[in-house]
């Protein structure tokens, strides 16, 4: 367990300014760590030397604003250097410069206080402006008055940039300028309290090429220096101390994102069909509703998994069915999607390990997780399918259970969710009149009685995450043993292609959600194996729909074939690497880039 892990995780949300993905350190940055003094002076003789050191804070304030965009220039950051023209205008402005001495003389007040005043006095008049965008740009006369501040203190800007490794850096907002002042090739992204997407710090971050999230209200008093974080520009999400599992699906995220930012998008909203005719509908996995845009951008059909324990993350108390309902309709009204697979919770197991209502255990994956946890905390479970059922009359849903082990569990299950149906139908609460159920497989044990499962649900959906940890014996979250991960072991082919062959054989479609699903080189080996959907995390869609569309069912039934007839599992691979790298040479070429 990683020293991470024993803080707490928070989801925040704000304006994704700066697509793409960053995982890196916070270095929590404040620009005005002075200590300001306001006073009145002591003697009316004073003012006139008050008023020499205002001038001279202006002068050096400007002559710091001019070498930091000559350097700019140098260093070819073209697009800032207007925001720092704005800056300077705001410093020679003359009614700026006569208002704040008249404060000084009038008032008998140090320069501090009088530029300080002017703030006050600028903040008023900006917030009555009824243009967001005009109204957002008091953050230059902040910026402005911020570094006379500094001059007035004697710090004379000189902020030192504490950091040598590669940061996210964390700020109430970030200026061109403070930019230049920072070691800009170690930041790796930007997270602020206010801003949007004209701001300078998406202004900055997007010159830059940096993932950047601004708007998030409080980040800077929640987040310390040093802590993990992860920054999705895309969706506009921070994620701070993520658990090891999260971290790991944001790493995939961040391959995925390389590849599908150019032209693979243009081919994301095209079906999955092969040259012989076979579809394979395509999902997206999501974690937050925030996620959907993004998604349905990137090409997923419907939501194939909705991960919905992240509703627990950011509360301290437990969600009502109110705040779940309100969550899920979100979902379901996204008029694109075909239907949203809503994941009943999978908590315990690495996810949460704080979680009060879990004991600490030696074994988290094999302990009190998921549908066993939702089997004995039965208030809170039925909570969450009240709210699913009161879904499901907005939108098309399906439920799906995880971590089912054996059939007890899935009638305990099922009958609890028909329990919360009646209970709501006779409350005179719309629902909808069926609502297909799911049992993911992702126990060994669900694959070996997958034929008689198949007759208790309408769809599996194969979780290759926990099935490829709890069939190899490898905790998924221990990177000591990663080498040994290995989603094309004869094993796993062996288990996968029996669930699908014994759901075909009972009639009911079958589904993968686990990473493997959104995995390139796999593509091939599950077209072969005929699943019926595959839903990913959605930044991999467009490349597996392009993969898919290129190739023949046929082809990949004999792939598959010989790839099973190796009895090694790094042949395996190397035979599938080999044939995919050989038959879209584009597609694999992109992702060493
Ligand atoms: C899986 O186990 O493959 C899966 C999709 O679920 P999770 O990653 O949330 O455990
Ligand atoms: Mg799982």
């Amino acid at each position: 367990m990683s020293a991470n892990q024993e803080k707490k995780t928070l989801v925040l949300k704000g304006i994704g300014v700066s697509p793409g993905i960053v995982i890196g350190k916070a270095y929590l940055f404040d620009p005005l760590d002075v200590q300001l003094s306001f006073y009145k002076l002591d003697d009316a003789a004073l003012i006139p030397q008050e008023i020499q050191r205002f001038k001279n804070a202006l002068k050096e304030s400007e002559r710091q604003l001019l070498e930091i965009q000559a350097n700019l220039k140098k260093a070819k950051f073209n697009e800032p250097l207007y925001v720092i023209d704005v800056h300077i205008l705001i410093l020679r402005d003359k009614k700026f410069i006569s208002r704040t001495m008249n404060y000084i003389r009038r008032l008998g007040i140090n320069a501090e206080w009088a530029v300080r005043m002017m703030l006050d006095r600028y903040k008023k008049i900006f917030a009555g402006v009824e243009d967001t965008y005009i109204s957002s740009r008091i953050s230059d006369v902040q910026y402005v008055t911020q570094r006379i501040l500094r001059n007035l203190s004697g710090k004379k800007g000189q902020t030192t940039w504490g950091f040598d490794d590669n940061v996210i850096v964390v700020a109430h907002d970030i200026s061109p300028a403070d930019t230049a002042q920072m070691k800009m090739e170690k930041v790796r992204g930007f997270a602020t309290d206010i801003g949007g997407r004209t701001s300078h710090t998406a202004i900055v971050a997007r010159s830059m090429e940096i993932p950047a999230v601004a708007g998030l209200d409080n980040i800077t008093s929640l987040v310390q220096t040093a802590d993990i974080i992860i920054i999705d520009g895309t969706s506009g999400l921070v994620i701070v101390n993520p658990y090891p599992d999260m971290l790991k699906r944001y790493e995939e995220k961040k391959i995925h994102y390389a590849a599908a930012k150019n032209e693979y998008l243009s081919h994301a909203k095209l079906p999955a069909t092969t040259l012989d005719n076979y579809h394979v509908q395509i999902g997206g996995n999501i974690e937050f509703v925030e996620e959907i845009p993004t998604a349905i951008a990137h090409g997923a059909e419907y939501i194939g998994l909705y991960r919905t324990e992240f509703i627990y993350i950011n509360s301290e108390s437990l969600p009502t069915e109110e705040d779940h309902f309100n969550n899920y309709r979100q979902v379901v009204e996204a008029k694109e999607l075909l239907w949203s697979t809503i994941r009943t919770f999978d908590l315990g197991g690495d996810k949460f390990p704080s979680n009060s209502r879990t004991a600490k255990e030696m074994n988290p994956q094999m302990g009190m997780r998921a549908i066993r946890f939702c089997l004995r905390e039965i208030d809170l479970f039925k909570t969450q399918l009240r709210a699913i059922w009161r879904a499901s009359a907005i939108g098309k849903v399906k439920i799906l259970f995880p971590m089912i082990s054996g059939i007890e569990e899935i009638r305990e299950a099922k009958q609890l969710l028909q329990e919360a149906k009646d209970e709501l139908v006779a409350e005179g609460v719309s629902v909808a009149s069926a609502m297909e159920i799911g049992a993911m497989i992702e126990v060994p044990s669900a694959v070996v009685i997958a034929d008689k499962l198949a007759g208790e649900v309408d769809f599996f959906s194969i979780g290759t995450n926990d099935l490829i940890q709890y069939a190899l014996a490898i905790d998924r979250a221990n990177e000591h043993l990663a080498y040994l991960y290995e989603p094309l072991h004869p094993a796993v082919l062996r288990l996968l292609k029996n669930v699908v062959d014994v759901a075909h054989k009972a009639n009911i479609r079958v589904a993968m959600c686990g990473e493997m699903a959104g995995d390139p080189t796999c593509c091939l080996i599950l077209l072969g194996m005929e699943l019926d959907e595959l839903s990913m995390s959605h930044l991999a869609i467009p490349r597996i729909k392009r993969i898919i569309r290129a190739s023949s069912l046929q082809d990949a039934k004999v792939l598959l074939q010989n790839a099973m007839s190796f009895n090694v599992a790094s042949e395996v691979r190397a035979y599938v690497q080999d044939y995919m790298t050989q038959h879209f040479p584009n597609e694999f070429q992109k992702e060493e880039d």
